[in-house]
C-alpha cells in the first residue's frame, strides 16, 4: 500500500501537470508517487480505472507510461486541487495505491 507518510519519507523530485512527483523516480520502471492531497503511488496503481469511473469531481486522467512492470498508463491526480475528500477512491483502490489527506 502507498506509505501515507509519504511526503516526510521521501522527496519531491520534480512536478508533473501542475502536481508534485516524489521519488525516486528512475524511468520507465520506477515513477514514485504523484500528487499530494490526492497521492497516486504510480508503482503500485494497476490501471484498474476504479477511480476514474468513481471520483464524482473528475480528479483523475490516464497517463501513458509505457514500460512500466505494472502497468503502461497510469490514474494521474491531474485535478487534485477539486477533491472534496469523500475518501470513495481510496476504498475501491485494489491495490491501495491513493492516499487522501482528508486532515
Ligand atoms: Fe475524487 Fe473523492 Fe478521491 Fe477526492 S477522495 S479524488 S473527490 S474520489
Amino acid at each position: 500500500a502507498i506509505d501515507p507518510q509519504f511526503n516526510e519519507n521521501r522527496e519531491q523530485v520534480d512536478e508533473h501537470e501542475g502536481h508534485a512527483v516524489w521519488g525516486p523516480v528512475d524511468e520507465p520502471e520506477e515513477l514514485g508517487i504523484h500528487g499530494t492531497h490526492v497521492a497516486v503511488d504510480f508503482d503500485l496503481c494497476i490501471a484498474d480505472g476504479a477511480c476514474l469511473e468513481d471520483c464524482p469531481v473528475d480528479v483523475f486522467e490516464w497517463v501513458d507510461t509505457p514500460g512500466h512492470p505494472e502497468s503502461e498508463e497510469k490514474a494521474d491526480p491531474a485535478n487534485e486541487a477539486q477533491c472534496i475528500d469523500c475518501m470513495l477512491c481510496v476504498d475501491v483502490c485494489p491495490v491501495d495505491a491513493i492516499d487522501v489527506d482528508a486532515g
